[in-house]
């Protein structure tokens, strides 16, 4: 049977750390805060929104919402980036029609993009550039791998998924920490036989239980990132967890995985670039 990776033990070690930061912070007179944009009447991102306003408020984040028309929200971006009692900035996606994400991050200051969605944050990760933020989900995957002791240098990573939120982020930290990294997409020629290389597989694919047991290699690290709603309201993962659970040497669950890391990581963000403003 798989070692199980809990991600909620990992969040909860992340929010204590956050949490005696914001105090510290608050102490000098500055209070940690989030603004997010929320341009959409999209149910799940106003579902999400309000969790990570409840996580915020949890550790001592100021959360502030707006909801600018579609015309206004790269004027939001603009002034909230501007504004002095401001330190992370995001954008709840989906975006309004005929907008991309590369095109509304960009309004997002280097400084407050706490969730790496400026195209110039994910441009100074590539060139390894310190003080960067990556994509909240794509540092989730690093630190479950870090906390658990899952050596990197020198290792044989595949990554399926090429998003600028998810995949390409992930791979580009994996290399930072000489893994030797493949990238695998919609277009990988025999994917499962790519895959079946890792000693770290990660699937950021979006498509529920994809990878099945022809996916894994025996002892294989699996950080499943798919979260997939199913019929009933539950969530599944990218990966088939009963199918690799004998094959696998470790695995991250769906839910209680990369979700709770990836909200804590991005709480902490915002403490770092607050930090960085004391
Ligand atoms: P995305 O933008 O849709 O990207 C999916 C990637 O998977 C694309 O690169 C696509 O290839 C590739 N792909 C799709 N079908 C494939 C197939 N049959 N074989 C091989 N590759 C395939 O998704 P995303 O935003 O990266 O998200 C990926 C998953 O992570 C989703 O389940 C999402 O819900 C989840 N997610 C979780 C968190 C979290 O906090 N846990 C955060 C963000 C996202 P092409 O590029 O060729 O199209």
């Amino acid at each position: 049977m798989s070692r199980l990776l809990d991600g909620k033990a990992i969040a909860a070690a992340t929010r204590a750390d956050v949490t005696a930061r914001a105090e510290s912070l608050t102490a000098q007179g500055i209070a940690p805060t989030l603004a997010i944009a929320l341009p959409t009447e999209d149910e799940s991102a106003a579902w999400y929104v309000r969790s990570l306003q409840r996580a915020a408020d949890k550790v001592g984040i100021r959360c502030l919402v707006e909801k600018p028309a579609a015309a206004d929200l790269v004027g939001t971006l603009d002034r909230l980036s501007s504004v002095d009692d401001v330190h992370g900035v995001m954008c709840q996606t989906p975006l309004p029609d005929g907008l991309t994400l590369a095109q509304i991050g960009a309004h997002i200051a280097v400084a407050k993009d706490v969730d790496g969605a400026n195209p110039e944050s994910l441009g100074r990760l590539a060139a390894g550039v310190p003080e960067t933020f990556a994509p909240a989900t794509a540092a989730a995957v690093l630190e479950i791998l870090r906390v658990e002791g899952v050596p990197l240098a020198g290792r044989r990573a595949v990554v399926v998924g090429r998003s600028t939120v998810v995949g390409k982020p992930a791979a580009l930290l994996l290399l930072a920490e000489n893994a030797t990294v493949t990238v695998c997409h919609s277009k990988t020629a025999d994917l499962p036989g790519v895959a079946r290389t890792a000693e770290i597989l990660v699937a950021a694919v979006g498509r529920a239980r994809m990878i099945g047991a022809d996916y894994v290699s025996p002892g294989a690290v699996v950080i499943d990132v798919g979260t997939n709603p199913t019929d009933d309201g539950g969530l599944v993962g990218d990966v088939d967890a009963d199918a690799v659970a004998d094959i696998a040497g470790a695995l991250t669950p769906v839910p209680g995985g990369v979700g709770p890391v990836t909200t804590a990581l991005l709480l902490r963000n915002v403490i770092v670039a607050a930090e960085r403003t004391a």
